[in-house]
């Protein structure tokens, strides 16, 4: 089935600006990843598209490479797996509504419980369902985003195991810090989860599955790997920034790709897109590109980003457009349907998404995830 949201193939005749995904990468990354982090597992994160890997494509994989657990941050995504025959087990890692509490149970999602509140809503639906709803415990240790406070956190362990229709199955944390160079704040974090997971030693029970780690602890901080650890942006091949050491060797797992459609002389001096802010010295050759902010080339590199074009590195120039860019090849030479790489590449010119997102003035997260519906997705490798 092809439509222009859900291509399953991107062709010429339909749109010549595609992203591709190596499964193999991602098998890869995931084997390097669950290597280094044993006897932990992995719990690949496909929230936002998969990183826009494509969803459920990449959920497929990750089914596929026995992952133990899929996190999403929306019921939506976990629904979407569903529909499209992924099995294994789903957890909802945001925060919900009362009201979407059926749908998960209904369709054997785990919930993460971020208060008492919840966790007794949770409860009752299950009850009156007459189902098991399983859940995940959300203590925070110091994001305040959602869960409970560590420091409250006993009322909610002590309120779990009073649960007859929930079934507490994990309790996590999440770190504000982990991909930073200092890492008080974190080893801070730990402290308190450690602190919250005595609970169970002090009363002889075993821990239901603990996980704290993103990606940057799985980097930099082996005492946070517990059961589990929830491995996002380093599982599609980038580092969550500059300033965590690349302990695990992963590789970028897309390229994202377009091709020429116009070629032209500009004439010195003669200024190029929107606003004027770019015109060549001299005259100079100049390619057009069917990509633009539109898709999620980010406009905020508008004179900083660079391509790919027959193994050599070109500038944009002028500002991006929405649908178009923009390149000057000086006096070389291109022709019309020459492929164009906007990221990734796998030799010396290979842009990378750290790269691209010091263009943007961004992480690498939000270039990954910027990358729209628009934009065709094709699958090589297992
Ligand atoms: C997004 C997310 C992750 C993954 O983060 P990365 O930095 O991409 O590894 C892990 N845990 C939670 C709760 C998240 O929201």
């Amino acid at each position: 089935m092809t439509t222009l949201h859900e291509p399953t193939i991107a062709t010429d005749e339909l749109r010549p600006t595609y992203v591709e995904v190596d499964r193999d990468a991602l098998a890869e990354n995931y084997r390097a990843i669950a290597a280094h982090v044993a006897p932990a597992r992995v719990m690949p994160i496909l929230k936002a598209n998969a990183y826009g890997h494509g969803l459920v494509e990449v959920g497929r994989v990750a089914e596929r490479l026995g992952a133990p657990y899929i996190g999403v941050a929306y019921l939506e995504e976990a629904l979407r797996l569903r529909q499209h025959g992924v099995r294994i087990p789903l957890l909802v890692l945001g925060g919900i509504l009362g009201s979407q509490i059926p749908r998960f149970i209904e369709h054997d999602v785990t919930l993460t419980a971020s208060s008492i509140d919840k966790l007794h809503a949770i409860e009752e639906q299950a009850g009156t369902m007459g189902r098991v709803a399983t859940v995940h415990l959300k203590i925070d240790t110091g994001m305040e985003r959602i869960g409970v406070h560590w420091y409250s956190a006993e009322r909610l362990l002590e309120a779990s195991l009073r649960c007859r229709h929930a079934r507490v199955e994990g309790i996590f944390t999440h770190f504000a810090n982990a991909d930073a160079r200092d890492l008080t704040h974190a080893r801070l974090q730990l402290e308190r989860f450690e602190e919250v997971l005595r609970f169970y030693e002090h009363r002889s029970l075993p821990p239901p599955l603990r996980h704290a780690a993103n990606s940057g602890a799985i980097l930099q901080l082996p005492e946070s790997y517990f059961d589990l650890v929830r491995a996002g942006i380093l599982f599609y091949g980038a580092r969550p920034s500059l300033e965590v050491p690349a302990t695990v060797p992963v590789r970028q797992a897309l390229r994202w790709v377009t091709r020429v459609v116009f070629f032209k002389v500009v004439k010195a001096g003669n200024p190029v897109s929107y606003g004027g802010d770019w015109a060549p010295t001299s005259e100079t050759r100049v390619v057009t590109l069917p990509v633009g902010y539109g898709d999620g080339y980010t406009r905020a590199m508008s004179g900083k980003a660079e391509v790919i074009l027959n193994g050599k590195r070109y500038p944009v120039v002028g500002r991006i457009c929405m649908d178009q860019v923009m390149v000057s090849i000086g006096w070389d030479s291109a022709y019309n349907g020459d492929e164009v790489v906007l990221l990734g590449g796998d030799d010396a010119t290979a842009i990378s998404t750290e790269e691209m997102a010091a263009w943007a003035g961004t992480i690498t997260h939000e270039i990954l995830t910027s990358i729209n519906t628009r934009v065709p997705r094709i699958y090589r490798g297992g």
